[in-house]
C-alpha cells in the first residue's frame, strides 16, 4: 500500500490541532522500521516534547476474560462524561505478533468509546516494530498527550512480561481480577499484585456479588503482607461491575486521591523522572543492538555462527565474544 509521508511540520501542526487522522499517521511513523521514518519520527518527538506530560497515564491489566475492554468502555465513558476529559486507549501486547492481536484486535469491543470524538483508540503495534513495544508505546503516549489527551489508558494482558513494560511507563497501575472459588491467588503472579496501585474485582453483579466481596477480603489480606512502597500510597481493593456501571466512580476517585498524595509528597514527579532515566538506558541498549545486527560484517557471519552454536561446536558465550570482536573490528 502506498502511503504518503507527511512533512514534519504537517504532523506537528496536525497533532497540536488534535487531528486524529494525523495523530494515527504519526503513530504509524514511530512504529515504522524504515530508517528515514525513524529519523523523521525522532525529529517529531523532539518537537512535540514541550507539549507532553500533562496527562495521567494509567496501566490496566488482567487475564483474558477478566473484563478489560468492558471496563475500559465504562471507565472511559465515565471520564469523558463526568470529568470532561479526553481519553486515549492504547494497548501493549507482546503476544500480538504471534496471535495477530490478542487484545483490542476488534474495536467493536468498545463500541461507544470508539465512536466518541473525545476518545482515541489505538490497538497494539502490529508486526515488527523497531525497538519493540516499549519504545513505540512510550512515544505513542507522548504523541497522544501532545494531541490533548488528558487520560491515557494502557491496556495489557496479565500474563507477565508486558506488565513490567507497562509499569515502567505509567503513573498508576490498575489490576483487574476475577472472583475465583477459593483459589483467588492462583493464575496471576504475585509480582503483578506487588505492582498494583489498586486491585479491582470485576463482574461484581448478580450472583457474583458475594464471591466478589469474598475475593476483596482475600486480596486485602494478601496486600497486607506486601512491603510498603515509598510513594506514600497504600493500594486498596475495590469491586466493580462494568456492565452495571457500579464502582467505576470509586475507582476514578482512588486515582484522584493517588495523584493528590503523590503530587504533594513529590513521588509523582520522582517516578516520572526515574522512568525517563530508564527510558534513556533502554534507548541506548536498543540502539546498540539495532546497530549491531545491521552491521554488514555481522550479517555476513551471523547465520554461520548460529549454526555452530546449534550444533554444539562452540558455546554461546564463545560465539558472542567472537561476534563482538568482529563487530569491533578486532579480527
Ligand atoms: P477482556 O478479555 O479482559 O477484555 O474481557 P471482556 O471485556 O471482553 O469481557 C469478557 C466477558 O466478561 C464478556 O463476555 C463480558 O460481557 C463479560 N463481562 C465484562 N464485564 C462484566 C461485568 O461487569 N459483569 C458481568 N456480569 N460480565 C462482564
Amino acid at each position: 500500500m502506498l502511503k504518503r509521508r507527511l512533512e514534519c511540520k504537517e504532523y506537528f501542526d496536525g497533532i497540536l490541532a488534535a487531528n486524529n487522522v494525523i495523530l494515527s499517521k504519526a503513530i504509524t511513523l514511530v512504529e515504522s522500521t524504515l530508517d528515514e521514518d525513524q529519523l523523521l519520527a525522532q525529529k517529531l518527538i523532539e518537537l512535540i516534547l514541550p507539549h507532553t506530560s500533562k496527562s495521567i497515564r494509567i496501566g490496566i491489566t488482567g487475564v483474558p476474560g477478566v473484563g478489560k475492554s468492558t471496563f475500559i468502555e465504562a471507565f472511559g465513558n465515565f471520564i469523558i462524561q463526568e470529568k470532561n476529559k479526553k481519553i486515549a486507549v492504547l494497548a501493549v501486547d507482546p503476544s500480538s505478533q504471534l496471535t495477530k492481536g490478542s487484545i483490542m484486535g476488534d474495536k467493536t469491543r468498545m463500541d461507544l468509546l470508539s465512536n466518541n470524538p473525545k476518545a482515541f483508540i489505538r490497538p497494539s503495534p502490529s508486526g515488527k516494530t523497531l525497538g519493540g513495544v516499549n519504545k513505540t508505546s512510550r512515544e505513542t503516549i507522548l504523541l497522544c498527550e501532545a494531541a490533548g489527551y488528558e487520560v491515557i489508558l494502557i491496556e495489557t494482558v496479565g500474563v507477565g512480561q508486558a506488565e513490567i513494560a507497562v509499569k515502567s511507563m505509567v503513573d498508576f497501575f490498575l489490576l483487574l481480577m476475577l472472583a475465583g472459588a477459593g483459589d483467588e491467588l492462583q493464575g496471576i503472579k504475585k509480582g503483578i499484585i506487588e505492582m498494583a496501585d489498586l486491585i479491582a474485582i470485576t463482574k461484581a453483579d448478580g450472583d457474583n456479588i458475594k464471591k466478589a466481596r469474598t475475593a476483596k477480603v482475600v486480596y486485602e489480606n494478601a496486600l497486607h503482607f506486601l512491603s510498603q512502597s515509598d510513594n506514600g500510597w497504600s493500594p486498596h481493593v475495590l469491586t466493580c461491575s462494568a456492565l452495571q456501571s457500579e464502582g467505576i466512580k470509586q475507582i476514578w476517585e482512588e486515582i484522584e486521591k493517588f495523584i493528590g498524595i503523590t503530587n504533594q509528597n513529590g513521588a509523582f514527579n520522582k517516578n516520572r523522572n526515574f522512568q525517563n532515566l530508564q527510558w534513556m538506558h533502554d534507548s541506548v541498549k536498543q540502539n546498540v543492538e539495532d546497530n549491531f545486527y545491521k552491521n554488514s560484517n555481522i550479517k555476513n557471519v551471523l547465520s554461520g555462527i548460529e549454526d555452530e552454536v546449534m550444533n554444539g561446536n562452540i558455546t554461546s558465550t564463545q560465539a558472542a565474544m567472537k561476534l563482538l570482536k568482529i563487530y569491533k573490528n578486532e579480527v
